[in-house]
């Protein structure tokens, strides 16, 4: 075990989820999830068209507010501060700062279309963090080569195909060092024959220690890559556990249902 595991074991884990909720309207979209992620786990969220899953992904990035339990990244509470006994709304500002311990991976790519992959990868690191445009490019070109991209830095997004546009957004949320990365289908979007190099660039993420939540449909994926596997319906984590009983013994009929529709 690393240092870094060691120190994150001791103190907290990296995601405490508790009876998390949230409505729209008078739609209950998220009903009362419960999740724990330690550092360097990597956790495939599966389950049908809305079920929650991106609306739960952008709870944990602070993207919507939720309406009820709570979310701790590195034991901190996320979106509040405790005053006493009550809980008091952070600022946009601190929200902004908090926003800063996860890396989010959609869809869709969301480059920046005027600038290279190499600037779309130092954009945050200079603006937002600070870090000198030598540092931040040193490191922006070391994440395009682990994305198998060192050749593409000065290319311009429309000059990628969709697998390299994806995995530039990969490395320009890398760049942010961020504390737990979110991946929210980030294949679903890409021609099949692109499906594989992005996949094999989060594979060696998740080899590499990153944590991560990775909402997706690619079963083989989930099955080699993650620790753990969720399957949510309706707003609820209905089934959940090594992908090996998830997706090869469910115990639920949901989950079987799911399985195969994917499947067929
Ligand atoms: P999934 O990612 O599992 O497909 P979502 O989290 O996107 O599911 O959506 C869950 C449900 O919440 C869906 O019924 C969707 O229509 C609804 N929903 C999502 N975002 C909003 C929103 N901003 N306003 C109203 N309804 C929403
Ligand atoms: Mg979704």
């Amino acid at each position: 075990m690393s240092e870094q595991m060691l120190e994150g074991v001791a103190i907290n884990p990296t995601l405490t989820v508790k009876d998390v909720r949230k409505s729209f309207g008078s739609f209950e979209v998220l009903r009362g999830i419960d999740l724990e992620i330690n550092l360097g786990e990597v956790v495939c969220v599966i389950g049908p068209s809305g079920s929650g899953k991106s609306t739960f992904l952008r709870c944990i990035n602070q993207l919507e507010t939720i309406d009820g339990g709570a979310i701790w990244i590195n034991g901190e509470l996320v979106g509040y501060r405790r005053a006493g006994n009550r809980l008091l709304e952070l600022s946009e500002h601190e929200i902004a700062r908090q926003r800063l311990s996860t890396g989010m991976v959609f869809q869709r790519f969301n480059l920046f279309p005027h600038m290279t992959a190499l600037q779309n990868v130092t954009e945050g690191p200079v603006q937002v963090l600070k870090v000198s445009r030598k540092e931040a490019e040193d490191y922006g070109r070391e994440l395009l080569d682990s994305v198998g991209l060192a050749h593409k830095c000065d290319a311009y997004p429309v000059e990628l195909s969709g697998g390299q546009q994806q995995r530039v957004a990969i490395a320009r949320a890398l760049a942010m060092k961020p504390t737990l990365m979110l991946f929210d289908e980030p294949t679903s979007a890409l021609d099949p024959e692109l499906v594989g190099e992005v996949l094999s660039v989060m594979r060696s993420l998740a080899e590499s220690g990153t944590t991560m939540v990775v909402v997706t449909h690619e079963l083989g994926f989930a099955r080699e890559v993650a620790g753990r596997v969720l399957f949510m319906d309706g707003g609820l984590i209905v089934e959940s556990g090594p992908p090996k009983q998830v997706l090869g013994s469910p115990t639920q009929a949901r989950t079987r249902e799911f399985i195969s529709a994917v499947l067929s």
